[in-house]
C-alpha cells in the first residue's frame, strides 16, 4: 500500500519502509496515500476477539507484512502483557463508558501499540533487507518513554534512547524510566519542555547520520504507533453492541484526552475506514491550543505553557495534527508546507475556512483545567465508584461542555495510581510525601487494587541520571548510535 510524506506527496513509499523510517527525508509524515476501507461486516466485527480485530485492521493497514506476520507481531507482542483478559476492557458508570487501555504493561494506553513496534520494526527489517542497525529515538511528555522501553529493552540489533522533560513527568513516570534495565537502553532528562525535547529528537533525525544504524521513531508520528491504536475504536464500538448499549449502525463518540493527537487521529482514520463515528472530541487541559484551533482556526504556540496533574497532556505542538490538515488540504504538499514553516518561523498559522470546515465535520474541541478535572474525579468516584486518572478525567470534563448527541466512549488512557498524588488531591484527601506512600493511602482509601507493576517500582534501582539542554541532543544521539555498532 502507498504512504506518502505530508511535506511532498512523491515522497512515497510502502508500509514496512515507512515503520523503519519513523519521519520521512523531509521532515513529513507518512499517511496512506488512500484510507482503505476496514472490509469488516457487522458479524465478522461483533465475533473477532481484540488481538483478531488488531490483526485484521494492521492487516489492511500493513499489508506488505503478510498475513502471517501479522498474526505473529500481535499474538507474540500481546501474549502475557495485559491484566485483563481482552487486552481493554469497556467499563460503564452511571451516564458514562469507559475504554480502559491503561491493562499493559506500563499502565498507559501507549502499550498497545508499543508492544507490537518492535516486531513490527524487526520484521521490516528482516523483510526489506535491511543490514542496519536500528536505534530507536524518542522524545516523550511521560507514558511514551516507558512504553517504548520496556517494549525495546534487550531486543536484539536495536537500541533505545528516550528523552523526557527533566521536571515535566510525575515522579512515577520519572522511576519507571530512570530504573529501566537492559544493555541497549539510554535515558536522559533534558532541560526544557516535552515540545523542547520533541523538536531536539526530530532536529537529531535530520542531523545525526551514523553508518550502519538507522534510527527510528517510537512516537506517535510512526505509523507503527497509529495503526495499532485504529483497532481499539473498532474493538470499543463492537464492545458497545455487544453490551447492549448501542445499536449496531448507529453512530458512536469519542472523548479522547489529546496531547500529541496521535491516539485521536486514530479514532479519525477508524472512522475514514467505515467505522459509525460521530463526532471526536478533542479534550485538552489548560493547554487548551487544539481547542482555541477547532474555535477559531487559529493554531498559535506563542502562549505560556502549563505544567499540569495531566503531564502527558501538556504539548503545544501536536504533531500528528500534521497529518488530518493535509488530508483536509486535498493532500496538497505545497499548502501544507506553507502552514508549517508559518508556524516553525511565525510561531502560528491560520487553516482556511473550507480546511476548519473539513475539521469541524469530524471534530470538536474542549478543555478543562486541573480544578474542573479534578472535580469529575471526586464526584465519578462518589457516585459510581469508578476511579480514574487524571488524563482521563480531563475527557470526561470535557463531555460536560462539549454537549455531544449520542453515546459517547471516554478513551482511559492511564491508571489513576500512575498519579496517585493528583488523584488523592482530587478526593480530597492529604496528600502524604511520597509517591509509594500516595500510591498504597489512593488504593486503601479506594479498595480498587493497584497495578503490580507500579508498587514494585519502589525496590528498583536508579539506573539513569544524566539530564543535559535541548542543543546537546545530537551528541547525545549520536554516542549512543556509535555504542550499538
Ligand atoms: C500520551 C497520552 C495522552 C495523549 O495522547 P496523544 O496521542 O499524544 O494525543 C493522553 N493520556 C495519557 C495518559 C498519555 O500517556
Amino acid at each position: 500500500m502507498e504512504y506518502i510524506s505530508t511535506r511532498n506527496k512523491k515522497n512515497k513509499t510502502d508500509s514496512l519502509r515507512a515503520v523503519i523510517k519513523g519521519l520521512a527525508e523531509d521532515g513529513g509524515l507518512f499517511v496512506p496515500a488512500v484510507i482503505p476501507p476496514s472490509g469488516l461486516t457487522k458479524e465478522k466485527l461483533l465475533s473477532l476477539s481484540y488481538d483478531e480485530l488488531a490483526m485484521h485492521i494492521l492487516g489492511v493497514l500493513l499489508p506488505e507484512y503478510g498475513e502471517s506476520r501479522i498474526r505473529e507481531i500481535v499474538t507474540e507482542g500481546y501474549r502475557d502483557k495485559f491484566d485483563v483478559p481482552g487486552r481493554v476492557a469497556l467499563r460503564h458508570a452511571g451516564d458514562y463508558s469507559f475504554l480502559e487501555l491503561y491493562h499493559g504493561p506500563t499502565s498507559a494506553f501507549k502499550d498497545m501499540a508499543l508492544c507490537l513496534l518492535p516486531r513490527l520494526l524487526t520484521a521490516a527489517n528482516s523483510l526489506t533487507g535491511n543490514p542496519d542497525k536500528v536505534m530507536i529515538l524518542t522524545a516523550t511528555s511521560g507514558d511514551t518513554g516507558k512504553a517504548a522501553l520496556e517494549a525495546f529493552a534487550d531486543v536484539p540489533d536495536t537500541g533505545i534512547t528516550v528523552f523526557y522533560p527533566a521536571e515535566g513527568v510525575s515522579d512515577i513516570q520519572k522511576l519507571q524510566m530512570q530504573t529501566q534495565k537492559g544493555g541497549n537502553v539510554r535515558v536522559c532528562g533534558i532541560e526544557g519542555n516535552f515540545d523542547d525535547a520533541q523538536t531536539g529528537v526530530k532536529k537529531a533525525f535530520e542531523d545525526v547520520h551514523v553508518k550502519g544504524v538507522s534510527l527510528g521513531s517510537a512516537n506517535s508520528i510512526n505509523i507503527g504507533r497509529l495503526t495499532p491504536q485504529v483497532a481499539y475504536y473498532f474493538y470499543a464500538y463492537a464492545q458497545m453492541v455487544r453490551d447492549k448499549k448501542l445499536e449496531y449502525g448507529e453512530k458512536l463518540n469519542f472523548s479522547v484526552p489529546t496531547g500529541n493527537f496521535g491516539d485521536i487521529l486514530a479514532g479519525w482514520i477508524a472512522k475514514k475506514m467505515g467505522l459509525p463515528v460521530g463526532r471526536l472530541l478533542c479534550a485538552s487541559n489548560r493547554n487548551r491550543i487544539l481547542t482555541d484551533f477547532l474555535e477559531s482556526g487559529i493554531y498559535d504556540r506563542r502562549r505560556d505553557f502549563y505544567l499540569t496533574a495531566s503531564p502527558s497532556m501538556d504539548i503545544l505542538i501536536s504533531s500528528n495534527l500534521e497529518r488530518l490538515l493535509f488530508y483536509g488540504l486535498g493532500m496538497d504538499d505545497e499548502a501544507l508546507l506553507g502552514l508549517m514553516k508559518d508556524l516553525a518561523g511565525k510561531g502560528w498559522y491560520k487553516a482556511s475556512p473550507e480546511l476548519m470546515d473539513f475539521i469541524r465535520a469530524d471534530f470538536c474541541g474542549a478543555s478543562a483545567d486541573d480544578e474542573e478535572a479534578f472535580a469529575s474525579i471526586k464526584e465519578l468516584w462518589e457516585k459510581e465508584n469508578y476511579l480514574m486518572d487524571t488524563h482521563t478525567a480531563v475527557a470526561c470534563a470535557c463531555m460536560e461542555k462539549a454537549k455531544l448527541k449520542g453515546k459517547t466512549v471516554i478513551l482511559s488512557t492511564a491508571s489513576p495510581y500512575k498519579f496517585s498524588a493528583s488523584v488523592l488531591e482530587a478526593l480530597g484527601e492529604e496528600v502524604p510525601e511520597g509517591c509509594f506512600e500516595a500510591m498504597d493511602k489512593l488504593e486503601k482509601i479506594t479498595g480498587v487494587p493497584k497495578p503490580e507493576r507500579l508498587g514494585s517500582l519502589k525496590e528498583k534501582t536508579v539506573l539513569h541520571r544524566d539530564v543535559i539542554t535541548p542543543a546537546e541532543i545530537n551528541d547525545y544521539v549520536e554516542r549512543a548510535a556509535n555504542d550499538l555498532r
